[in-house]
């Protein structure tokens, strides 16, 4: 089995994420919008191998739900924490961070992402390569 893309087929692949927001191959699928009801929204995300977000915040906070593969999670300042499938981490309001695959595995989330009105992110600087690096070289 070839771990670099993903295997998980529970959701439609998606959409390319933006290079706006991402480094690397990842696509989007939506699942819930905020609806007023619901204040936050659903994505299923995937990560090729050495694919990640932007370092980012979210206003009120998100939680990612692990379903395939392994990768990465780090808040700034702070060394980067491997994750994996079955792992769910809970992001606080505002605390700068980055998500995303490992160098040589794919990983796939869901992104549970609240919202403050309008607002559910705020897009960052690249990770750059040299970070993303250090980060694979030390797990
Ligand atoms: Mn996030």
């Amino acid at each position: 089995m070839d771990s670099t893309t993903s295997q998980n087929n529970i959701f439609p692949k998606g959409q390319l994420g933006s290079v706006d927001y991402f480094t690397g191959t990842v696509w989007v699928t939506p699942l819930l919008a905020d609806d007023g009801v619901n204040h936050f929204s659903i994505g299923n995300v995937v990560f090729e191998a050495g694919a990640r977000a932007n370092w980012h915040t979210h206003p009120r906070g998100q939680v990612l739900i692990v379903t395939d593969g392994q990768g990465f999670y780090q808040e700034k300042g702070k060394p980067a924490q491997p994750i994996k499938k079955g792992d769910v981490i809970n992001i606080p309001p505002h605390v700068e961070h980055w998500h995303g695959a490992s160098a040589n595995s794919a990983m796939t989330h869901i992104a549970i992402t609240n919202f403050e009105k309008e607002e559910f992110v705020t897009w960052l600087t690249p990770v750059t390569d040299a970070e993303y690096k250090e980060v694979n070289l030390t797990k």
